[in-house]
């Protein structure tokens, strides 16, 4: 198997080291400072860069004056000793980046896809627009992050029923790709992805990520960490019923948020479409005590302005109706516009290098 020659499998504490080089950017961090920010002892941490030297994952930035007179030695990430490529698998399209250490974008791909085509037919799509990248990756490839449409099951990377296409069930999508990629391949929901990526980019706290595109699904992190839940379904944020015998739904049940946010964008009532977006978004705000709404898809992208409007609005409602310490959530755009899902998908691969995989 081709792939990265980095070692799997780090110790937690190189994992904190390589965090804070990564996050320090070009302009560094000293030893003495990466003793102090992880709690290590300078010994330890002179091992630790010393092998990350070796491995050429980190290397001198230059000097930089210390309190202790002497100058000391930044060190900095090497951002290309390692890559991932990340891709956004939609109902009718399909994204594709090959991404730095650092989470830079070094390449992006684009393509039509329709997943109603049949699983073979959507392989072959995926293998010809990743394949390229994947090359590009080389030996320094750690490997391929997939964010797909939900439910599905990450820790087998196998689709259960995506919403408008039944025959997905139990696809085993993780490793179809993997044996014709050639390199690892992890397999998250679409929501998962970008959230993840949004928490690795330095969103912290507890937040949650709402995609509306062809679907709608919520990514959750909870102090920092995705929530996946026991069986990885958490987040099936689209199918929760807020009309009782509302219109039917893909899914099957009626009146999910889902298909009433759908409903609203095809019919062109963007008002509408955002405050329902903004009632899902209000019970998850009761439900988790979050402290930011992030708003991403190409739905939300087409259309940023009244979407926020929309959904603080109702979230201002609630805060407004709870009294007391209740202060309104901020409702915000997430960054990365439509190459969020792809870019959170690299990081599936990138994220447990720097101690930020999770359940
Ligand atoms: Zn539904």
């Amino acid at each position: 198997m081709a792939g990265a020659n980095l070692p799997a499998m780090r110790s937690h504490n190189t994992a904190l080291v390589l965090d804070l080089l990564r996050t320090a950017g070009e302009g560094g961090i000293s030893r003495l400072e990466l003793a102090e920010r992880t709690g290590l002892t300078p010994q330890a941490v002179s091992k630790i860069t010393a092998r990350l030297r070796e491995e050429g994952l980190a290397a001198e930035a230059g000097r930089r004056a210390s309190t202790g007179g002497k100058p000391a030695t930044v060190l900095r990430l090497v951002p290309d000793a390692g890559h991932a490529v990340g891709i956004q698998l939609d109902r009718d399209e399909l994204r594709a980046v090959l991404v730095e250490l650092d989470g830079t974008v070094v390449a992006a791909r684009h393509a039509e896809v329709d997943l109603g085509a049949g699983a073979e037919a959507v392989l072959g799509a995926v293998v010809e627009l990743a394949g390229e990248l994947v090359e590009r990756g080389g030996d320094t490839l750690l490997g391929v992050g997939v964010g797909a449409p939900g439910p599905l099951d990450h820790t087998h990377g196998v689709l259960h029923r995506v919403t408008g296409f039944p025959e997905y069930d139990g696809f085993p999508l993780r490793d179809a790709l993997a044996e014709r990629l050639g390199v690892p391949v992890v397999v998250d929901k679409d929501s998962n992805a970008a959230a993840l990526g949004l928490a690795v980019g330095g969103e912290g706290g507890s937040f949650a990520c709402l995609l509306l595109g062809t679907g709608l699904g919520a990514g959750l992190v909870i102090g920092d960490t995705v929530h996946r839940g026991a069986r990885t379904g958490a987040g099936e944020f689209g199918h929760q019923v807020v009309q009782l015998d509302g219109p039917p739904c893909h899914c099957g049940d009626r009146g999910c948020i889902e298909a009433l946010c759908l409903a609203a964008v095809a019919r062109g009532d963007v008002a509408e479409a955002a405050r329902v977006l903004g009632v899902g978004a209000s019970n998850l705000a009761g439900l988790l005590d979050i402290d930011l709404v992030l708003l991403g898809g190409r739905t939300i992208a087409a259309a940023p302005e009244p979407f926020v409007r929309g959904v603080a609005a109702v979230l201002d409602e609630r805060a407004r109706r709870e009294g007391g310490l209740g202060t309104t959530i901020p409702v915000r755009v997430a960054p990365g516009g439509d190459r969020g899902v792809a870019e959170g998908a690299a990081q599936l691969l990138l994220a447990p290098l720097f101690g930020r995989a999770d359940g």
